[in-house]
């Protein structure tokens, strides 16, 4: 299977892999996290574990399992984590506890590297078998930079348990008194998300949902979340549509664990008005290759976003050798480098004009797309995230005295 990424990944990410793996070999690495479908994580680790599997490493995946009342809790730890402030009772915090105290006598949780995905599973530190020698490293996904403090105060006592703690942005970090690691998302080229399509598949997809390809196709496609900007992304289409020809295409899924999506879908609905050139399309989670196709098909990409957390989307479109547009937040920048992989906008206006940019100026838009492609492929697939997880895991196994004062 890792034979595969050969001529698609960098290949000295596949030779340190192989080199990693010659001394990992028959060892044990267990991930856990709280979901096995849906989000960026659960994506992920369906196609990791089995290719770390195939490296020779014993992988396993765990999903903690809690009640509703575990996932009312976590939920509010996301968003005030990121920031927002909710209330939280001891209680709350004990039942968290108390849910991680099971999940320890269900999950097996001897091996030699566990990896713990989010706050939800990190108080299974606790429960770490102490007759082994092991690897504990928890890795956080969301903007940790500026949460509610008492949820961090709570939420640090076990973090600091671990061998080390992994973000996925230098600037969502925290100040932390164990080995910190910055690991960036991924995504995987050979994915039905990601993977090469015929003229014919895409095709299929564009006659299906009745999308017009005589002119240019403009696409965003997030969650219909008010951070992701649906609403200022149509009045750019807008401005863009007094000159240039084009349609308009969002896509989400339906926001089954977020209540506040219906209402957004209902508002972006409302605002898009009668325009027959608008398509917002519902799709079920599952929909990854008619994503594929339909960034496949458009012209350019946006993801506008005013809050975000690493982004994956804008590297999917640039896979694509798409131009991309982004808002400068979270790991947008990390992706789009200004000018050369696509533009950074912070505004309406600003999006509208570099929409125009790309539909002006087809050559430009095409060479971006390819560095866009290129910069994908040296930084943000999966292989790459296999080496920094399995790299991470043999040095903290040898972690021995620092040789730099950091
Ligand atoms: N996605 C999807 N269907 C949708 C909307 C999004 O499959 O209707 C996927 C998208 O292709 C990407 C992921 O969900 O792989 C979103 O990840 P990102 O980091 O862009 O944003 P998040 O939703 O995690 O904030």
């Amino acid at each position: 299977m890792i034979r595969q990424y050969s001529g698609i990944s960098p290949k000295g990410d596949l030779l340190l892999i192989q080199r990693l793996c010659e001394k990992l070999k028959g060892r044990s690495f267990l991930h856990v996290n709280s979901t096995r479908e849906g989000g960026g994580v659960a994506e992920i680790l369906h196609r990791m574990i089995p290719l770390l599997t195939d490296l020779g490493i014993n992988a396993r995946w765990d999903v903690i399992e809690g009640d509703a009342a575990f996932y009312d809790f976590t939920k509010k730890t996301h968003n005030a984590l990121q920031g927002n402030r909710e209330k939280f009772t001891k209680k709350m915090w004990e039942h968290y506890y108390e849910v991680n105290r099971k999940n320890s006598r269900k999950i097996d949780l001897r091996a030699d590297a566990v990896l713990m995905h989010d706050p939800q599973p990190a108080p299974l530190i606790d429960f770490r078998p102490r007759s082994r020698k092991s690897v504990w490293l928890w890795r956080c996904h969301i903007d940790v930079s500026n949460p509610m403090a008492s949820v961090w105060t709570n939420l640090k006592k076990y973090v600091v348990k671990y061998d080390a703690a992994i973000f996925s942005v230098s600037k969502f970090a925290k100040s932390l008194p164990l080995d910190e690691f910055i690991v960036t998302p991924s995504i995987d080229p050979l994915s039905d998300k990601n993977r090469e399509l015929t003229e014919r598949e895409i095709n299929e997809v564009g006659r299906r949902f009745n999308i017009p390809r005589d002119r240019s196709i403009i696409l965003q496609v997030s969650r219909f979340d008010r951070f992701k900007d649906p609403i200022g992304v149509i009045n750019a289409y807008k401005i863009v549509k007094k000159y240039n020809d084009c349609i308009l295409i969002l896509v989400g899924s339906p926001a089954t664990d977020d209540p506040e999506g219906e209402a957004i879908l209902n508002e972006v609905k409302e605002y898009a008005g009668n325009d027959p050139d608008i398509h917002i399309l519902m799709l079920p989670p599952d929909s990854h290759k008619e994503i594929n196709a339909l960034q496949r098909m458009s012209d350019v990409i946006l993801q506008k976003s005013i809050k975000e957390g690493f982004g994956l989307t804008v590297s999917e479109a640039m896979w694509k050798e798409k131009p991309v547009i982004g808002g400068g937040v979270g790991g947008i920048p990390l992706q789009i480098v200004h000018g050369v992989t696509g533009f950074i906008v912070y505004s309406v206006e600003g999006a509208a004009f570099r929409i125009r940019q790309y539909l002006n100026n087809p050559d430009m838009a095409r060479r971006m797309g390819q560095n866009g492609k290129e910069y994908v492929r040296k930084n943000f697939l999966l292989t790459r995230q296999i080496r920094d997880y399995l790299s991470l895991w043999y040095s903290t196994m040898h972690r021995g005295k620092n040789v730099i004062e950091l």
